[in-house]
Order: C-alpha cells, then structure tokens, then sequence
C-alpha cells in the first residue's frame, strides 16, 4: 500500500478562497478584519512565522500589523501593550508569538489578551469552552487537522484516534477535538510505556512531539491515517516531521507531508480565526468553516 498524500497546500487554498470572500463581504459592510501580531526579542525562526502571518492576512484582503518589541521588554509593559490591542476597534485578532524570551511568563501574556480578541484559542476561557463544549477560536493547529480530516471525507467517529504529546498549543486541544468528534482518544507523552503498542492500535495517529523521524513505520497499524504536526529543522537545513515519512508511506492509508502538510493549515486557521472575531464584532454569526460550499 502507498498512502493518499494530503495536501495541506491545497485544502489551505480552498479555505482561503472562501475566507477571502467573506473578507471582501465584511469590508463593503464597513468593517476590515485586523490582526496584530506582537514578537519579543530577535528570534529569527519566530520572525519569519510572523511574517508569514501577515502576508497570509494581506492575501485574503485583511490587515495586519506585526510590533517587534525588545527582548528587554517588561512583563508589566508588554501586559500594557497588550490592553491598548484589546481596545483598538480596528484589531480583532491578537496573537503573542510564543515561546517569549526568558523572565516572561508566556501564560500570564495570553490571560492579559481579550478572550473575544484571543484567535490563538490558548486563554484560560476559550480553552476551558473547549472541554466543556465549543470555543469560539480553537487553537489553530489542531482545528487544522479536523479541518484536514473533514476535507478529506476521512470518518473519526468511533474511530480510534492516538496523539503523541500532550502540550497545550497542539496535544491537548487536539485530544479535545477528536473527542466532540466521536473518536476514543489516547494521549501519549515523554512517561508513556510502549509507546510503539499504543500507536499500532491508532486508526488516526496525529504525532506532535518535536523529534525528527521519531514514529517508525513498523508502528503504524496497516490502513492508518498519519496526521504530521511535527516541524524539525535537519543539520542540512531541510525541514523534517516526527513521522519516518518513507517508512510509513508503506503502512498508512494516509499521511500528511512535512513541509506542505499541517503548517498551512495552521496560519489558514489563524485567519479564519481572526475573521470570525471580525464577523463577530460587527454583530455577524461568524464561522471558520466556509459557508458557500457547505462543508461542515
Ligand atoms: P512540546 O515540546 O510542547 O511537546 C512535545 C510533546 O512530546 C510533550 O508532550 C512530550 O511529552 C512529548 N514527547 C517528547 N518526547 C517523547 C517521547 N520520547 N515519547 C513520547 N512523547 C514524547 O511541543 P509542541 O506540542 O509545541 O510541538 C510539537 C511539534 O509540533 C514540534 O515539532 C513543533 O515544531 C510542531 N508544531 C507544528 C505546528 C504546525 O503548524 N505544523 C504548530 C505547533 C507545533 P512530555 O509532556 O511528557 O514532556
């Protein structure tokens, strides 16, 4: 068997088709979807993440402004920057470029953030709606991945779905996702013993845990769909996933591929994040799933 590559390039593209003109709607009602994105200190991975962001923005209509702030900066001033966001009418998304430097508390950062401006989806609130039923902003890698799923016609319900780590930007909510989807969820981290015999039990293995070509092919259970979050830079330069790709070409029914896979989905997710905010303020029921088409 060779798996169905999925394109995370083109789903992306599909989303923001859509997301552009529910953009250009909002526009001709008055209001522009906006989104600052704030960076602390000089990390050069994290500026070119930032980057992408607000191209990816200006592409589908919206505005964006990106505030590089000194590694030096604050806890207090950056909490203040923050709240002068929260009260700009012409911003609707703010998102924290994480991790922040060392002596800034990253969590106190994101409370500090509106939960109606929270697109990343990490505040306490839109993370707690999440468990309990629904955020209005799921974070946007793990929403990326039940989009990609979704797009792809691939069931989850009664499906079991296991996901190699546990953090809070992509492990956890993704265990939260999978659940309101109808899947059995195992969370698997660094303490789990056999790791390899809970991933061949996975009908949909999601790997986030940060290591080069750490899932082996001989762990994947025959017919599986292998969702790669994982984005690790080689001693070459080239980017690798957490999934030994060749290897498991051979076993999954499906596979994304890393780059081209879940990162698109990630920023696509930010901006319909970020329009929904938008929609939202202007007084519309805004969704991040397309309308037109009718894919839920
Ligand atoms: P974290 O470092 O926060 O979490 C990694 C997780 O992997 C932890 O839960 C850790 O367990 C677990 N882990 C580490 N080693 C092992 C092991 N030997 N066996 C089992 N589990 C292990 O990373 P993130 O969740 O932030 O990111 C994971 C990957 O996804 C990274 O490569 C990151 O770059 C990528 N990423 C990609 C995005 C995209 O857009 N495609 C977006 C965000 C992240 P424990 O908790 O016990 O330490």
């Amino acid at each position: 068997m060779t798996a169905k590559i999925i394109n995370g390039k083109v789903i992306s593209d599909f989303f923001r088709s859509e997301y552009k003109l529910r953009v250009d709607r909002l526009i001709s009602q008055g209001t522009r979807p906006g989104l600052a994105v704030v960076i602390v200190g000089d990390d050069a991975a994290s500026q070119v993440y930032v980057r992408n962001k607000a191209k990816a923005c200006e592409s589908i209509g919206m505005y964006s402004e990106v505030h590089p702030l000194p590694a030096t900066t604050r806890q207090a001033a950056l909490t203040a920057f923050v709240e002068q966001l929260n009260a700009n009418p012409n911003i609707h998304g703010i998102l924290v470029q994480l991790p922040l430097p060392k002596g800034l508390d990253d969590r106190a950062v994101i409370e500090a953030i509106s939960a109606k401006k929270d697109v990343d989806g990490f505040h306490c609130a839109n993370m707690g709606a999440l468990v309990i039923d629904e955020s209005p902003y799921p974070p946007c890698t793990p929403y990326g991945v039940m989009k990609m799923l979704e797009y792809e016609g691939i069931p989850i319900e009664g499906r079991h779905a296991v996901i190699i780590g546990r953090s809070n930007i992509v492990g956890k909510p993704q265990a939260m996702l999978l659940l309101k989807a109808g899947a059995t969820v195992t969370i698997c981290h660094s303490k789990t013993q056999d790791l390899p015999a809970f991933c061949r039990s996975a009908d949909i293995l999601v790997a986030a845990v940060g290591r080069p070509n750490f899932v082996k092919g001989s762990w994947i259970k025959p017919g599986a769909v292998v969702i790669d979050v994982g984005i690790n830079r080689l001693p070459d330069g080239k980017l690798c996933g957490d999934v030994d790709y060749a290897e498991a070409l051979l076993a999954a029914s499906a596979i994304t591929p890393v780059p081209g896979g879940v990162g698109p989905m990630t920023i696509t997710m930010l901006l319909g994040n970020t329009l929904k905010a938008a929609e939202r303020a202007a007084g519309i029921a805004g969704t991040t799933d397309p309308g037109e088409t009718g894919l839920a």
